[in-house]
């Protein structure tokens, strides 16, 4: 295993990494285009770009996909308020809605006066499918990503728009995949190979899964035949503004009071936290996976926007990781029905990192480290105030 010499990530990365001759990984390296390059002409080069999408007033311009966490909203105040588009805007429902999500959701909505489609798949055939990622690929999110990559190419076919804006490309901002200025499209092979590691819905179906082709529908990708009907194209907004998670949610909660909450494993209040698995469940996975967590992403894009030194970053990063949140692995077995707190620590034992439930280390952190992770802001209860997922949206409180 290599490590990076200047942020946090190493070859453990499942995106892939490489290095310089300075031990530099490719992540960094593409990262310091956020400094240098001409973003100001970046971002007339996309007005430009989406200038032939738009059409007459009663018709939508585009496609955005979004979650409810507040860097969703610079994504529409960019779309509506720079680009003069008229979005479609779409969700997937992840099933694990926190009160800070649900309640994103529907400030985005009042707050920018859109039409929207909030899609909920069949909740038995989810956790269904649930079951058997978690059993074929160690993973819980799985399903979600994959309908949430599906479904706004779906509804950009069946509503005959031709452009999705997506907010960036998780492997440009952490890796450096692409450089900003090869201006990377969505595709179904960045999907197959990054978002879904290489898997396809269809190995799901075999004679150990129960899993039927009629399962897999709302997580299968639109086919060639559909996809021919009408050209579309995927843009991130991150190939022409130099995206910064955090800077940008901190813009939106000034602007519009976007909800931001206090998540376990993490000192990120911004990241994620519309989802009470993600920071808990799958970050455990994540970590008994690949020997780092969500923590670790958090802190290097700090790192490389020089807001934090590494030193400081790797005590964090370790008082991060040896939070346990049993109480939130409870409600997600509860919810799955069927695996006890016991079997999951046996289940999680066959993964190549251990996870230490009987943690007695304690890191101690420095007022230094404390006041970096008092600077990110929350203003409403803590993704894990409830004790159980909001699953349908906001419905009525009776
Ligand atoms: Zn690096």
């Amino acid at each position: 295993m290599k490590s990076c010499n200047k942020c946090l990530y190493s070859t453990n990365h499942p995106f892939g990494l490489n290095f310089n001759q300075d031990g530099v990984c490719t992540g960094c390296i593409t990262h310091s285009e956020k400094f240098d390059l001409n973003w100001q002409k970046r971002f007339e080069k996309l007005k430009i770009k989406v200038n032939s999408f738009k059409k007459n007033n009663t018709d939508y311009d585009c496609i955005v996909p979004v979650r409810g966490t507040p860097e969703y909203f610079y994504l529409l105040d960019i779309v509506i308020n720079k680009l003069n588009l008229r979005p479609l805007v779409v969700c997937y429902n992840s099933h694990f809605n926190s009160h800070a999500g649900i309640k994103n959701i529907d400030l985005l909505r009042e707050t920018f006066d859109v039409d929207f489609i909030h899609y909920t798949s069949n909740p038995l055939v989810y956790k269904k499918l649930i079951k058997e990622s978690l059993s074929s690929l160690y993973s819980m999110r799985w399903p979600f990503l994959a309908g949430e990559t599906q479904f706004p190419v779906k509804i950009a076919i069946e509503k005959k728009i031709s452009l999705i804006i997506w907010p960036y490309y998780q492997p440009n901002e952490q890796v450096g995949l692409h450089s900003y200025i090869e201006e990377n499209e969505m595709s179904r092979r960045s999907r197959h190979e990054y978002d879904l590691l290489k898997n396809e819905p269809n190995d799901f179906i075999n004679v150990g899964s129960l899993i039927s082709k009629f399962d897999i529908e709302d997580i299968e990708y639109p086919s060639n035949s559909d996809l021919s009907k009408g050209k579309i194209t995927g843009i991130y907004l991150s190939n022409y503004i130099p995206w910064d998670s955090r800077k940008y949610s901190e813009k939106m909660i000034d602007k519009y009071n976007a909800f931001a909450a206090i998540n376990t494993r993490t000192f990120d209040t911004y990241d994620r936290i519309d989802d009470m698995t993600y920071m808990t469940i799958h970050d455990l996975l994540k970590y008994g996976k690949l020997g780092y967590s969500r923590v670790t992403d958090n802190l290097t894009r700090e790192i490389r926007f020089g807001r934090i030194n590494k030193e400081d970053a790797k005590v964090i990063e370790k008082f991060y990781q040896s939070q346990i949140p049993i109480k939130e692995i409870e409600i997600f077995l509860n919810w799955l029905d069927g695996i006890t707190l016991e079997g999951f620590k046996w289940y999680l034992n066959n993964l190549p990192f251990k996870i230490n439930f009987n943690l007695t280390e304690d890191v101690i952190l420095n007022q230094k480290q404390i006041d970096f992770i008092n600077s990110f802001i929350f203003n409403t209860e803590s993704v894990h105030s409830n004790n159980k997922f909001i699953t349908y949206g906001k419905g009525l409180n009776i």
